[in-house]
């Protein structure tokens, strides 16, 4: 059963990749390794993107909230938000090597 393993391998990475602190988003309250409503699957294609504020969302989620609102303001904490360098953006994963 070799390939049972794997499978649980490529789910920790997976996991990984969105490692904003916290397990949903604020906006649409699902997982962040899920699938936000408007997003066909979870991972690449439902990335997470982080604000200055430090709140993060699915990219759909925060892009459909700013466009609904006259200013750019954060859901959570309604400070003004400015996207912080994503993880996702660029470089991919491996991008995401903040050094505390
Ligand atoms: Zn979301
Ligand atoms: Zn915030």
């Amino acid at each position: 059963m070799t390939w049972n393993i794997e499978i649980k391998n490529w789910h920790a990475v997976a996991a990984w990749t969105w490692d904003a602190g916290d397990d949903v988003c604020g906006i649409c309250r699902m997982p962040f390794d899920g699938c936000p409503p408007d997003g066909k699957y979870p991972g690449e294609d439902s990335p997470v993107v982080w604000g200055v504020c430090g709140h993060a969302f699915h990219l759909q989620c925060i892009t459909k909230w700013l466009s609904a609102q006259t200013e750019q303001r954060c859901p959570f904490c309604r400070r003004n938000w400015e996207f912080k360098a994503a993880a996702t953006a660029e470089g991919g994963p491996g991008a995401n090597q903040q050094a505390a």
